[in-house]
């Protein structure tokens, strides 16, 4: 679904150019599970941004799900990120004065679904992320780990074809951490396509393939070796 091709992308401060990434070119098929590692710096974000369409490439290509976005215009840009992309945060980016229900709820009245449908929809969500009895609680009132599920919940209930997460992690303890990526192999299992950034190699092994970017470029895109530990 995402093919992409010498992607390049340069930030400008005046003058200046400031090239970050320097000619990635990726394929990414339905279903897949992907872990997009790389040391700080390295352009894991800006890639992801990219391929969120909430930023386009200085050049390059990149076509999602068959139609080359790589120049759209904001608005065309902005339909197909929320028809086709599920986005979640390290920060979570909840709204701090709506309930969970309302977090969740809050794509579908872009897609102009009705209010009945809404919270029916978005509990469901918030039901595949086992956070049944926090629907009124504000993110304030949540643990970190409760946030994140919230974020995921309103990543999925536009059934998007693209799951991306930046970090989703960093911000959790360990056992919340591991929580956390249990529903994502859960949402790849259920035939989602995954590409999630992490530091940490436990995590980026919960994935199929690591693609480590360094410096903006691709130094190393493998399949996870899946080590059986049943006997
Ligand atoms: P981290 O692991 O720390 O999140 P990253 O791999 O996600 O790092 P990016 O956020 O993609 O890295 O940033 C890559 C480079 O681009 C950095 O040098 C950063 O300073 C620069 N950069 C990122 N966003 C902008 C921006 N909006 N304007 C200018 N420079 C930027
Ligand atoms: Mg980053």
């Amino acid at each position: 679904i995402i093919h992409i091709n010498d992607l390049r992308k340069s930030y400008y401060m005046g003058q200046q150019e400031l090239p970050v990434l320097k000619g990635v070119s990726l394929n990414i098929d339905k279903n897949e599970y992907v872990a997009l590692m790389g040391p700080s710096g390295s352009g894991k974000s800006t890639l992801m941004n990219i391929l969120g369409c909430l930023d386009t490439p200085t050049s390059g290509i990149y076509v999602l799900n068959g139609k080359d976005v790589s120049k759209m215009e904001d608005n065309a840009l902005a339909e197909v990120r929320n028809k086709e992309i599920g986005f979640v945060f390290q920060q979570f980016n909840l709204l701090p004065r709506l309930t969970a229900l309302e977090n969740v709820a809050l794509p579908l009245i872009y897609a102009g679904i009705r209010k009945a449908e809404r919270n029916e929809k978005a509990m469901r969500m918030l039901e595949l992320v086992s956070l049944t009895d926090r629907y009124h609680h504000k993110p304030n009132e949540l643990s970190g780990g409760q946030c994140q599920r919230v974020a995921i919940a309103r990543a999925l209930v536009n059934d998007p074809s693209l799951i991306l997460a930046d970090e989703p992690t960093g911000n959790l303890d360990t056992k919340t951490s591991y929580e956390i990526m249990d529903i994502f192999n859960r949402i790849h299992s259920d035939g989602n396509t995954v590409v999630l950034v992490t530091h940490e190699e436990d995590i980026a092994n919960h994935a199929r393939r690591i693609v480590r970017l360094r410096d903006g470029v691709i130094e190393s895109d493998q399949p996870v070796k899946k080590v059986s530990s049943q006997v």
